[in-house]
């Protein structure tokens, strides 16, 4: 009975990270991540300029390549598949500069993304993206060129381009970078709408979202972890406050 319940456990635990490292040109950007995400859970991932946590979610995605460690994701070794077949396990991301096709319509875009998800029929993929972008807020502007609105309604089309995917994970990279107010709480509101269904890692500068919407955080300085656990716990960790006191890391 103790492996079953082994197997239950490792089954709570959507990602993995063992070991993690990068390095670039001798500049360790992340070194010996050791991570773990439950399902359902909204983990926010925090940490000055320069910490590493763009570096992290590239490892996770597949889109920057490990100099060494794991990453497992529902309990398999996903380290060497390439991004294609991480997004087909049910990976989505979204990046910290905002990547939507601007020559393409917005309903275009959602497609695109949908069609990542290989063998679903034409019109399973336009009823998905018609489903999306009414939950989103943009159905009304489905055939406006994406090039042509305003860079926070482009952030918002990432993230609907992300959810059509019906992600087991997605992964935001400054989600709220370069939002008004009335659209981060906009914002706050959809992440918290999706909480428990989809889980959910934030990488996040403002500190008002964080502690709205995360569950847990994990705090990285200098490529390591420096503290993780809910948000009243990190807001009081003593390490944690000095990371943020004075210079980021870049400068540092
Ligand atoms: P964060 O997202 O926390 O601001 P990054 O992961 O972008 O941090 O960067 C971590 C460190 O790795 C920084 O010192 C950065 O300059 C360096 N770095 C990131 N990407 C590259 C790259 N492609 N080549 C060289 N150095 C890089
Ligand atoms: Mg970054």
């Amino acid at each position: 009975r103790t492996a079953q319940t082994g197997v239950q456990m490792a089954a709570m635990t959507l990602l993995e990270t063992r070991g993690l490292t990068k390095t670039f040109d001798g500049i360790k950007a992340n070194t010996n991540v050791d991570f773990k995400l439950e399902t359902g859970q909204i983990m926010a991932l925090i940490g000055p300029n320069g910490a590493g946590k763009s570096t992290f979610v590239g490892m996770l995605c597949g889109r920057i390549e490990a100099t060494s460690g794991q990453v497992f994701f529902n309990g398999t070794d996903i380290s060497a598949l390439p991004a294609h077949k991480r997004i087909a396990l049910g990976m989505a991301y979204t990046f910290q500069i905002t990547s939507v096709f601007a020559n393409l319509s917005v309903r275009e875009n959602v497609a695109l993304a949908v069609r990542r998800l290989k063998g679903k029929s034409e019109r399973a993929v336009q009823s998905k993206v018609d489903a999306t972008l009414e939950r989103i807020n943009l159905a009304d502007r489905a055939e406006q060129i994406a090039g042509d609105l305003s860079y926070g309604h482009q952030r918002v089309l990432e993230i609907a381009m992300g959810l059509a995917q019906d992600p087991k994970l997605f992964i935001l990279d400054e989600p709220t970078q370069g939002l008004a107010e009335a659209e981060i709480s906009e914002f706050i509101a959809l992440i918290k709408s999706l909480g428990g269904n989809t889980t959910i890692l934030l990488i996040e500068h403002n500190m008002d979202v964080v502690m709205r919407t995360a569950e847990q955080i994990t705090v990285l300085d200098f490529g390591e972890i420096i503290a993780s656990g809910t948000p009243e716990e990190v807001r009081e960790n003593s390490a944690v406050k000095s990371a943020y006191l004075g210079t980021t890391n870049a400068e540092r």
